[in-house]
């Protein structure tokens, strides 16, 4: 039995909690996630879908497409801007909450990081991370 992970965007409005204990945790340094964190990378806690509950507040979505014609969709706070969720259409099952607005981040223990090919050149990973250059096939991140 473990504790829910709560969270919330910076202004508060959206409130989320995640049942049991993530499938994943990990970082993307990919150009886009960089952008959008306006960070070095950005923190992607996944859970199943049914685990996820969003408490309080909406989301805005921002939509990008790949070449495949597949979203990936990120989800913020409009009032504060807020980077709060992902969801895929490649992994419909899955949701993405973002490490950064986790209420207690010491249980945040990422174990790999994706596009490290996009990496800032100054950011030392500890060790024991897993690093991969870009989206490694069949991984659910
Ligand atoms: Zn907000
Ligand atoms: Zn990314």
């Amino acid at each position: 039995m473990t504790d829910d992970l709560t969270g919330a965007c910076l202004c508060g409005a959206v409130r989320y909690r995640c049942r049991g204990e993530p499938l994943s945790m990990g970082l993307c340094q990919c150009e886009r996630c960089q952008r959008q964190s306006g960070s070095a990378f950005l923190i992607a806690t996944v859970f199943a879908q049914e685990a996820v509950q969003l408490e309080s507040g909406e989301l805005k979505t921002y939509a990008a497409f790949d070449a495949d014609g597949m979203g990936l969709y990120r989800h913020f706070c409009p009032t504060c801007g807020s980077a709060v969720m992902i969801t895929l259409d490649r992994y419909p099952g899955i949701r993405s909450m973002m490490g950064g607005t986790l209420d207690d981040k010491t249980r945040l223990k990422p174990s790999f990081s994706l596009w490290c090919s996009s990496a800032q050149p100054w950011l030392q990973l500890p060790a024991g991370i897993e690093l991969f250059a870009e989206y490694p096939d069949g991984l659910i991140a």
